[in-house]
């Protein structure tokens, strides 16, 4: 369950100060973002934004050892 806040507008800002490597707390602290719900669902979309990351770095590699490297 969400409180189905608009949170689109946010990601942007919170996504670059996390990977610059700010505590993600601290940046939804400063966004306002207090409720529980929409801390997790945008803390969550970087966790899931990492592991995708990790699994496209297997694929490339794996393309690259297949000599398919052209194909990113
Ligand atoms: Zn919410």
């Amino acid at each position: 369950m969400t409180c189905g806040a608009p949170l689109g507008h946010l990601w942007e800002e919170f996504r670059r100060r996390v990977e610059a490597g700010e505590d993600p707390s601290k940046v939804l602290d400063d966004l306002g973002v207090y409720r529980y719900c929409c801390r997790r669902t945008l803390y969550t979309s970087v966790v899931y934004i990492e592991q995708v990351a990790s699994y496209s770095a297997v694929r490339v590699n794996r393309l690259r050892v297949e000599g398919r490297g052209d194909l990113q």
